[in-house]
């Protein structure tokens, strides 16, 4: 029965039993009227949750890793210069994918466990012609997330021109992303956090300064070519084969995100995030995000004691309690273990698996009392997450 017990893993996350069901459909033909109404609903669906007017929504068969490929295949020409901030394990793999397809990265190095400067991007962008400007919404790494308003003024107020393309993997459907409002030019997500369905889908926005840049753009591409996926999608088909049961799963998932409602959502991630801030508090611990307000409503990545290697407390986890954790990557592989609390999750959920997080850390030797993050999180859910933080 141990493997009815809910992930902390940062993706995949948690399915629902009704977007799961949602998933298993018989086969269809893809140019039927019957797959244009599950087409439609997942762009609007998606288009809403962006908060997006005017975005075209492109689900192509991949992950959010695609997306990346597809935000910059389609918008860029080879020896373009991107301006990217690197402060995790996913920044960096973004960075790696540029230099891979011949841009011109120019890289902002950030300290882990730091947000994006906006400071730095203004001053970089004063001297160069930057094509695009590259930002991880919310480094999964690190539990990190950054202020991409702030990269937009700091875009703007540099005089440049250059697109917006950021990466939301971990905290679309999560955590508040503001296409319109921040300036966005590309979002991009995948299948398997927020929208809480198994990995599959490369998930994106164009802006329409996204969409003109594609005209003009010549990198290589062609299974992630948006014109292709424009022109199929304006038959209500595709340019190849869609993976039906994945996209039906996302129209439930976004009827249950939308019928929740996206404040309720993003207000119940803090909530959940926030009993784990006190969990871990509690613990003596520390969290790898350097201040309050660059934390992570989906992902805490949690310090461990110098010495100590963070990696066995996911090891132990997965083999004596049968509960998934996350491993640290990159710079802070074993000094950090992360906890997912992203996509469906109850405070009771959390509870049990801040609960297993204590036997594993005791198990392991740690200097951590049971029941004290247990009860940190309790005090704080049993008011509804309204419970203010003691004076320190
Ligand atoms: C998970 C993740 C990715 C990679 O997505 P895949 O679906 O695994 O390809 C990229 N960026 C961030 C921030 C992520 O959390």
């Amino acid at each position: 029965m141990t493997s009815q017990n809910p992930v902390f893993i940062p993706g995949p996350t948690n399915m629902p039993e009704a977007v799961r069901l949602a998933c298993h459909v018989p086969t269809m033909d893809h140019r039927s009227p019957a797959f244009a109404e599950i087409l439609h609903p997942c762009l609007d669906g998606v288009r809403t949750v962006l908060k997006s007017e005017t975005a075209e929504i492109f689900i192509f068969p991949s992950t959010g890793t695609g997306g990346w490929e597809a935000a910059i295949t389609n918008t860029l020409s080879p020896g373009d210069r991107v301006l990217v901030g690197r402060n995790g394990m996913f920044s960096h793999r973004w960075i790696d994918m540029c230099r891979r397809h011949g841009l011109d990265v120019q890289v902002i190095e950030v300290p882990w466990g730091h947000g994006l400067p906006a400071d730095a991007y203004e001053a970089a962008l004063r001297e160069g012609d930057v094509k695009a400007v590259l930002a991880t919404h919310n480094e999964t790494a690190t539990g990190v997330v950054s202020d991409i308003a702030a990269i937009r003024r700091a875009t703007d107020a540099a005089g440049s021109d250059a697109l917006l393309l950021v990466d939301g993997v971990s905290s679309i459907g999560s955590m508040d992303f503001r296409m319109d409002e921040w300036g966005v030019d590309v979002a991009v997500t995948g299948s398997q956090k927020g929208f809480m369905l198994p990995a599959g889908l490369a998930i994106v926005g164009f802006s329409e300064k996204a969409m003109a840049a594609t005209r003009a753009a010549k990198l290589p591409r062609t299974f992630f070519d948006v014109g292709d996926m424009a022109k199929g999608y304006a038959g209500g088909a595709y340019p190849y084969t869609p993976p039906v049961g994945l996209m039906n799963g996302l129209r439930v998932s976004l009827d249950m995100l939308l019928s929740e409602g996206l404040e309720n959502v993003f207000a119940r991630h803090h909530r959940m995030a926030e009993g784990v801030r006190r969990a871990v508090d509690a613990w003596g611990l520390d969290l790898c995000a350097a201040s309050p307000e660059v934390q992570s409503d989906s992902v805490s990545a949690i310090r461990t004691p110098e010495g100590f290697d963070a990696t066995e407390i996911v090891t132990v986890a997965a083999r004596d309690y049968d509960m998934a954790f996350g491993v640290g990557l990159g710079e802070v592989a074993g000094k950090v273990f992360r906890i997912g609390h992203l996509g469906m999750l109850t405070d009771a959920m959390m509870l049990s698996g801040l609960a297993t997080a204590e036997m594993v850390m005791a198990d392991l030797g740690l200097d951590v009392t049971l029941g004290s993050g247990v009860a940190a999180a309790q005090a704080f859910y049993r008011h509804g997450g309204k419970q203010q933080k003691a004076a320190a």
